[in-house]
């Protein structure tokens, strides 16, 4: 990844941005969002998420590199995050920390890996970025925006169960997810695989005018930064969502209470997050000549890629440990 590449990227998107103010800040949300004020769109661009998603990708490279375990390293970062985001809660925030410093692993990466490494940051962050000038497009109507609907109820509508057998236990919950949608429900869920559709687009576009040519293994690359970021936001999302949930317990010092979790809440950002996944790869991979060989291919590297976050999410999102970790934290006095 040199300079003049990026460069190029931020000249042509210079153009994409037309009555769009793009916001650098860093915050401890951590979020990329979309603000409107009195009709005009500024994209929140937080480098505090994709310090974290740097992160991740590092942790997960070097457990795999050395054979460690993923879950830890991915909990360890999400524990870093945390510890940053309540920050103003002393207690609660070194006994995050502890977490973090017990199961984090130190990068260690060859220049080559790092430089892989970045390629996919790079990559997620164009593909991200046009996923939420496409929320302003639809908002603004736009006819190339809004006929991303009409894609995903034409690829909807040949959707086969055997289609999701990859995701194991997950493929009911995707495939009930896609018949809701082409029954109307889900509204909110389908603007944002319209908007992964119109992103996957435009950074296949991108890609073609930022390197000139894209070979297999920058393809392949491309579909394996998606794929972490897809994994990474819902692990993210999830997690942060829950410890919110909390906040007047934490700012206040009351006593933790578990709240009533209703566990489809979480599994629909998990449907979400897998549709869009494999959506956006989809339409990636069309935008190639492509034998059926390498498509395969292709479809392989990101599934090998592919992170299984539940187990560091089903811990860091549990009530149980949530209240016990404010409740320990408060009792010790760090
Ligand atoms: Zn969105």
């Amino acid at each position: 990844m040199n300079k003049n590449t990026e460069n190029t990227f931020v000249k042509l998107l210079a153009e994409e941005l037309e009555y769009i103010d793009l916001c650098f800040v860093y915050s401890t949300q951590a979020r990329i969002a979309v603000r409107i004020d009195n009709g005009q769109y500024t994209i929140i661009w937080d480098e505090c998420y994709w310090k974290y998603y740097r992160k991740y990708l590092l942790a997960v490279g070097t457990a795999r590199k050395n054979k460690m375990a993923v879950t830890q390293a991915v909990t360890a970062v999400m524990a870093e995050h945390l510890s940053e985001r309540f920050s103003t809660f002393i207690d609660l925030s070194s006994f995050l920390g502890k977490i973090a410093s017990q199961f984090g692993i130190a990068p260690n990466l060859t220049s080559e890996e790092t430089d892989r490494t970045e390629t996919r940051i790079f990559i997620a962050k164009i593909f991200s970025v046009f996923h939420e000038i496409a929320h302003i497009r639809i908002a603004q109507k736009d006819t190339a925006a809004l006929k991303t609907k009409d894609i995903i109820f034409h690829m909807f509508s040949h959707v086969q169960k055997e289609h999701f057998a990859s995701l194991d236990e997950w493929a009911d919950l995707h495939f009930h997810m896609v018949q809701e949608i082409l029954e109307g429900k889900h509204e909110e869920i389908l603007e944002e695989l319209m908007a992964d559709v119109y992103a996957a687009g435009k950074t296949a576009v991108y890609l073609k005018e930022i390197f000139g040519y894209v070979n297999f293994t920058l393809l392949c690359e491309s579909v394996a930064g998606i794929g972490y970021l897809s994994g990474f936001q819902n692990l993210f999302n999830v997690v942060t969502r829950s410890w919110d949930g909390h906040y007047t317990e934490i700012r206040f010092g009351l006593d933790p209470r578990p709240r009533e979790i209703d566990p489809y809440i979480n599994e629909l950002e998990t449907a979400r997050s897998g549709l869009g996944r494999i959506m956006t790869v989809t339409l990636l991979l069309s935008r190639f000549e492509l034998s059926d060989q390498q498509r395969f291919e292709a479809w392989k590297y990101h599934d090998e890629e592919h992170v299984k976050t539940s187990t560091a999410m089903d811990c860091l999102s549990s009530e149980e440990f949530i209240c016990t970790a404010i409740q320990e934290a408060g009792r010790s006095g760090f």
